[in-house]
């Protein structure tokens, strides 16, 4: 039977972390700002702003918030960031992902300096991370590390199977835990047999993007599982990558969707703003 890591009481501490940090940081007359830009009205973009700024309340962080129409062009959006690059006042800005289609997404992360990247999706984040060198960390993969680190499981010398390449979380959660001394595998969908490269798995991350497709026949005794993806089932019910009811007795720790790594995500994001202060 599995340990469940409790994804919403450790994002709590990272939080109230933040919190006593900025308040120590408002006696010294510093005030962190970030500054959150969307544009449209994408419902889901919209819950995940509204989260992004409740989390800002919570721990002491200025939000300023820019909702821009659908039909923000490039040029005003990149006009946007680099007025915000220049304002002293922000210490980080973060726009919402995915952008409109006629948007460059590239292009928009690329203008973000990369002192107030507090999403860590900029090349020079992502580069920092993989010659190891101080940045900001992509915030998912940083809270599972977070996750496994506070919940005291080893990493050193583990196995570790991350299922999924993408460049916001399986590639650079492969390179956090070849930083923090794994033997690390990255499986994704041209690998080939997929179970038995699962079953190598100390610590096995999944982020698949599809519904319950790891299931018991993919993970070692005693595993540690890590599941990254969220999902509505058919009864509008979330639900994570792993079958969670099939893997539960096989591993011996397992984070829960919803509360595992979701909270953590935003958690992370609190952590960048001030880490740098
Ligand atoms: P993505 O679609 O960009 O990447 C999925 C990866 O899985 C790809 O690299 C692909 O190679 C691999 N893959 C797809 N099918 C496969 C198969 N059959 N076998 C092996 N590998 C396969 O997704 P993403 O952005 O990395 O997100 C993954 C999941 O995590 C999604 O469910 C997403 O909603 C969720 N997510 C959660 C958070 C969070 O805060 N909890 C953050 C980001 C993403």
């Amino acid at each position: 039977m599995a340990n469940i890591i409790d994804g919403k009481a450790i994002s709590l501490q990272i939080k109230d972390e933040v919190k006593a940090k900025t308040a120590r940081l408002k006696e010294a007359g510093i005030e962190i700002c970030l500054a959150v830009i969307q544009v449209g009205t994408d419902p889901a973009s919209s819950v995940y702003v509204g989260n992004k700024k409740k989390a800002c309340e919570y721990c002491g962080i200025r939000s300023e918030s820019y909702e821009l129409p659908e039909e923000t062009t490039e040029d005003e959006l990149i006009g946007l960031i680099e007025r915000l690059n220049s304002d002293t006042a922000v210490n980080g800005i973060l726009v919402q992902l995915p952008l409109p289609s006629h948007i460059n997404e590239d292009r928009v992360i690329m203008t973000i300096d990369p002192s107030k990247d507090v999403d860590g999706f900029s090349v020079n984040s992502v580069g920092a991370l993989c010659i190891g060198r101080k940045g900001f960390r992509s915030c998912t993969p940083a809270g599972i590390i977070e996750l496994l680190k506070r919940s005291n499981i080893e990493i050193t010398g583990k196995e570790c199977v991350v299922i999924g390449r993408s460049n916001i979380v399986g590639k650079p959660m492969a390179l956090m835990m070849l930083q923090e001394n794994a033997t690390v595998t990255i499986a994704h969908s041209k690998t080939a047999d997929l179970k038995s490269v699962a079953k190598r798995a100390d610590i096995l991350i999944v982020a698949v993007g599809k519904p319950k497709m790891i299931t018991s026949e993919y993970v070692k005794d005693g595993a540690v599982v890590i599941d990254v993806g969220i999902h509505r089932n058919e009864n509008n019910k979330l639900c994570g990558d792993v079958d969670y009811d099939d893997v539960f007795d096989k591993c011996s720790y397992i984070t829960p969707v919803p509360g595992g790594v979701g909270p953590m995500t935003i958690a992370m994001l609190m952590y960048n703003c001030v880490v740098n202060m």
